[in-house]
């Protein structure tokens, strides 16, 4: 375990302890394998890198874990590619984020989408009567190191 992960847990379990939850080692498991993941992972590939550390994970612990993460704000899943990515930001405001993703090698940037342009797009949605019940982005497309590839 890097420094940067150590520091990742300690922030994450002072946040899990603020909002009343409650900390345990395998939750704390799960974030540091995915944190030493660097990069977004399917829920399968997480379970596997957790046999490192536990011989016998159980899928539902690890999918409870990530839930939980979620709730925090400390992990996102990317609908789109159907993988969990820890947070990059320090996001005490919301549940969702908005993604660069390449489709190329699977990198992803967090990127900070500024409310007034959600804003935006909510008062388009709503011209039409549609309710966003979601307002995580994911835009596709190729990023800095894989356009320079060509
Ligand atoms: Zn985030
Ligand atoms: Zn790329």
């Amino acid at each position: 375990m890097n420094s940067h992960t150590q520091q990742l847990l300690i922030e994450a379990e002072q946040r899990c302890r603020q909002s009343g939850r409650q900390w345990t080692s395998q939750r704390a498991d799960v974030l540091s394998v995915l944190a030493d993941c660097r990069g977004p992972v399917t829920a399968y590939e997480l379970l596997d890198a957790i046999k490192a550390v536990h011989p016998n994970p159980k899928p539902a612990t690890v999918y409870r874990a990530l839930e939980f993460f979620m709730e925090l704000g400390l992990v996102h899943k990317l609908d789109s590619a159907n993988r969990f990515v820890l947070c990059s930001h320090q996001h005490e405001h919301h549940h969702r984020a908005q993604f660069l993703i390449c489709d190329s090698c699977g990198h992803v940037d967090e990127v900070p989408v500024p409310g007034n342009l959600l804003k935006l797009l909510e008062s388009e949605a709503d011209k039409l009567g549609f309710t966003m019940a979601d307002k995580g982005l994911e835009i596709h497309g190729k990023c800095r190191d894989c356009t320079k590839q060509h």
